[in-house]
C-alpha cells in the first residue's frame, strides 16, 4: 500500500484503530507500512508473532502487537513472554482462567463472540456474551477485558455478515457499562460495514499489503 492509499484509508477509517494483520508478508513489507506511520500489527499465530519480533528487532521496538488468533494451551507462556498490546480471542471463561493464572502483569484482552453461530468459528455464542464477559471480569487478576471481537459471518451475502456485526455490536453496547471500550470487527472484505455497523478497532490483512 503505498502512501497516498494509506492516508485515503486513515481519512476514510476516521476514529477507527487499524490493526494492519501480516501473517502473509515478511519484514520488509512490515518496514514499509511502519514508515508510513502504522504502528498497530497483528499475528494469528504465537511462533509467528516471536519470529516477526525477534527478526524486525530493535528499531521497531516501538511497534504494538496484537494477538488474533487461536491460542493453544501450550503456547500461553511464549505468547505472555512477548508482552502483546491486545489479546483479541479470549474465546472462552476456561481460555481466560488458563492466562490468567499465568499472567503476571495486566493484559488487556477481547472476548471473541462467534455472532454469527458458525460450528467453525471460536468464540462464545451471542447468547452467552454478556454473562460469560461479566464472570471473567469478575475472576480476573491480571487479564482485563476491554471489550470485543468478532469475525464476520462467513458468506458472500451482505445482510447475513451486517446482522453478525448488529449482533456484536449490541453485546459491546450492552457491556459499555462494564467499561468495554474495543469493538474489534471488519477484515479487508467486510471493514466498511463493519464501520458502519460501529466497529471501532480494524482488523486489516490482505488489502494492506497490496
Ligand atoms: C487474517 C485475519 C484477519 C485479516 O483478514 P484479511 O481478510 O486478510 O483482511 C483479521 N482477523 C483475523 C482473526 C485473521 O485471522
Amino acid at each position: 500500500m503505498n502512501r497516498a492509499s494509506f492516508e485515503a484509508l486513515l481519512k476514510e477509517s476516521g476514529s477507527a484503530k487499524i490493526v494492519a494483520v501480516s501473517k502473509s508478508v515478511d519484514f520488509p513489507a512490515v518496514a514499509a507500512l511502519a514508515s508510513l506511520g502504522q504502528l498497530d500489527f497483528g499475528e494469528n499465530k504465537v511462533q509467528e508473532l516471536q519470529r516477526k519480533i525477534i527478526g524486525l528487532g530493535d528499531d521497531f521496538r516501538g511497534l504494538k502487537w496484537h494477538f488474533i488468533g487461536r491460542l493453544q494451551s501450550n503456547k500461553i507462556n511464549a505468547l505472555l513472554a512477548l508482552r502483546p498490546t491486545l489479546w483479541h480471542s479470549c474465546e472462552s471463561v476456561a481460555a481466560a482462567a488458563a492466562v490468567d493464572k499465568r499472567l503476571e502483569y495486566d493484559l488487556p484482552a477481547l472476548l471473541q463472540i462467534n455472532s454469527a453461530n458458525e460450528a467453525s468459528k471460536q468464540g462464545v455464542d451471542s447468547e452467552r456474551a454478556v454473562d460469560d464477559y461479566c464472570q471473567i471480569l469478575e475472576s480476573s487478576r491480571h487479564l482485563k477485558l476491554v471489550g470485543v471481537m468478532s469475525i464476520g459471518a462467513h458468506t458472500d451475502e451482505l445482510s447475513v455478515i451486517k446482522a453478525s456485526f448488529e449482533t456484536t455490536y449490541k453485546i459491546f453496547e450492552k457491556l459499555q457499562s462494564k467499561g468495554a471500550k474495543i469493538c474489534s470487527m471488519g477484515m479487508s472484505d467486510d471493514w466498511q460495514l463493519a464501520l458502519k455497523c460501529g466497529s471501532n478497532m480494524l482488523r486489516l490483512g490482505r488489502m494492506m499489503w497490496l
